[in-house]
């Protein structure tokens, strides 16, 4: 890469996406590893300063109590940046995960060799697919017995109606695995002897009929291997980088992340063709493009601080234009008001690191008191906003209950900071009674009553109530928006926005109301800004 190159060009931002235990802990360790997990030379001037910078961070870390996980994982490969931006794995975290796929400008898909698509892999594709972000399937697992490679491919193609494009061919499943070959490059991945042993050599073959390949491998394996790359030059599309970058076609990488095949490739591939950070859509129409000289950037994510002595929260901040330079001031548009960014930071894998200037694709933290929430822009100026970030319609409804009503404005405090990182949704319901909380999966409830004990020193339980689902409701005619309120006092209720919401008792209700009600739009998702 030219050294004159804008530095945004060499950022690489992705996730990984898949349902539990098809392998995306271990992958990102082992593409951690492959990436050495260092920052680029250039980014840390000299090592005494990195050392004091990173100091530096320490400092603040014990002054606030910060801590944060590995949230975001950045490290340097052959003069690309990679930030990894980390998805929860539970399924009741989704939410999150969902916020997190809108900082990102590509994915690698995980599935597991022996169940192919899952539910939560599918669900996150939809994400991807709503958004354009391009896809990079990883098969894991090869070293067991999985199904058969056309197979899979054959499912990833039809149960996501994508095209698939195999870069690389198991060589043997489970018992009988040898490797890993690369049909475009005549690469056999291999061991260094052991059968099924872990990746350590690419060995270079002239053809499948190579020696190396004939005098290792079974003949079956072989011959399946021959098969399979022949049924793939004709059954399946080349790969195609255009109608990758359009979200219409995957390449398929074969690998096990446990012995470390396909990680490589995966980073190899990424370098070489998935995209550099795309323009960002904002407000009025606005398309902000990486190369422009203003600094703009969006949270997607608020972490709280662990030290319930502090009120300190981390928000994540992907910038999307501009070279940010640590101690400068920011708009927040939304509050209006400037804010001094003076202690930016990098994570990486094992250590966090001031930032002193970070280009677009790159993601900093920014310690703040409260003020920055999911979906806020900051900006040189300019009253924007980045849109695409949604508020998703809850599936699980709670009343609080609050056993010492002296605690009301604690309770409320609590709810309000902890809606605000994004954990949950409240409804204040329109006539007096208590809060509702809304959200996707029952696990947070229990992460909400811990955190508001632990933190706001507050103890709630929660109440079922006879709604189970959500709707914001919108009208282009504000008189009739007002008169469909008025008419349903008792089920509506206002966001933390105070934007208004319906809650329905049941999906029958939804069809019930929504038929009722043409002019009335009932949304599942709602921007945040
Ligand atoms: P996650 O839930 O998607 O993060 O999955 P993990 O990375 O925690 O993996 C789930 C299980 O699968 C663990 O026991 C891993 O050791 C195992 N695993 C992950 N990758 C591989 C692989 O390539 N081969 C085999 N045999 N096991 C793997």
């Amino acid at each position: 890469m030219s050294t004159a190159a804008a530095p945004y060009l060499a950022r690489r931002t992705f996730a990984i996406i898949s349902h539990p235990d098809a392998g995306k802990t271990t992958l990102t360790e082992k593409l951690l590893l492959s990436g050495g997990a260092i920052r680029a030379a250039g980014q840390v001037r000299a090592r005494g300063e990195r050392r004091r910078a990173r100091s530096d961070w320490m400092k603040i870390e014990q002054e606030r109590g910060i801590s944060v996980s590995s949230s975001v994982m950045t490290f340097e490969r052959r003069g690309i940046i990679y930030n990894l931006l980390d998805t929860p794995g539970h399924e009741d975290f989704s939410e999150d995960t969902y916020r997190t796929l809108t900082a990102v400008d590509a994915a690698i898909m995980v599935i597991d060799a022996a169940k192919g698509i899952e539910t939560q892999t599918r669900k996150l594709f939809e994400v991807c697919r709503l958004r354009d972000i391009p896809i990079i399937t990883f098969v894991n697992k090869i070293d067991r017995e999985g199904r058969h490679a056309l197979e899979i491919l054959d499912e990833i193609q039809e149960a996501l109606a994508l095209d698939v494009a195999p870069m690389t061919w198991p060589v043997g499943m489970g018992s009988d695995f040898f490797g890993v070959y690369d049909w475009k490059k005549n690469l056999f991945c291999t061991s260094n002897g052991e059968r099924g042993g872990p990746y350590t050599q690419a060995r270079p073959v002239s053809g499948l009929d190579d020696p190396i390949l004939v005098d290792t491998v079974f003949d079956r394996i072989l011959a399946e291997l021959a098969e399979n790359v022949e049924l793939g030059a004709e059954g399946y599309a080349a790969f195609d980088r255009e109608s990758f970058l359009e979200g219409h076609l995957t390449p398929v990488f074969f690998g096990s992340a446990l012995r470390d095949y396909g990680v490589e490739d995966l980073l190899d591939f990424i370098a070489e063709h998935a995209p550099a950070p795309h323009a960002q859509p904002a407000t009025g129409g606005r398309v902000i493009a990486p190369d422009e000289a203003d600094v703009t950037g969006f949270v997607f994510k608020v972490q709280a601080n662990m030290d319930p002595k502090h009120r300190d929260r981390i928000a994540f901040v992907r910038l999307c234009s501009g070279t940010f330079r640590r101690g400068m001031k920011l708009k927040h548009v939304r509050a209006g008001k400037t804010i001094a960014v003076s202690a930016p930071i990098f994570f990486f894998a094992e250590e966090r690191e001031i930032a002193e200037e970070a280009y677009p694709g790159d993601v900093i933290g920014v310690p703040n008191h409260g003020q920055l929430r999911v979906g806020d822009t900051l900006t040189e100026g300019e009253e924007i906003h980045v849109t695409g970030l949604p508020a998703f319609a809850p599936e699980v409804l709670r009343r609080v209950r609050l056993s010492d009503t002296m605690r009301v404005k604690q309770m409320r405090q609590g709810l309000e900071d902890l809606a605000e990182e994004g954990l949950v949704q409240i409804f204040k319901p329109d006539l007096g009674s208590n809060w509702i909380v809304g959200v996707v999966g029952m696990l947070q409830l229990d992460v909400v009553i811990d955190r508001i004990k632990n933190e706001y020193a507050t103890e709630i339980g929660f109440e079922t109530v006879p709604y189970t689902t959500a709707r914001w409701i919108e009208c282009d005619d504000p008189l009739k928006l007002q008169k469909f309120i008025e008419a349903n006092r008792m089920s509506v209720a206002l966001d933390r926005d105070d934007k208004p919401v319906f809650l329905f008792k049941s999906t029958w209700e939804v069809n019930y109301v929504g038929e009722k009600n043409p002019d009335i739009r009932f949304r599942e998702t709602r921007e945040i800004v």
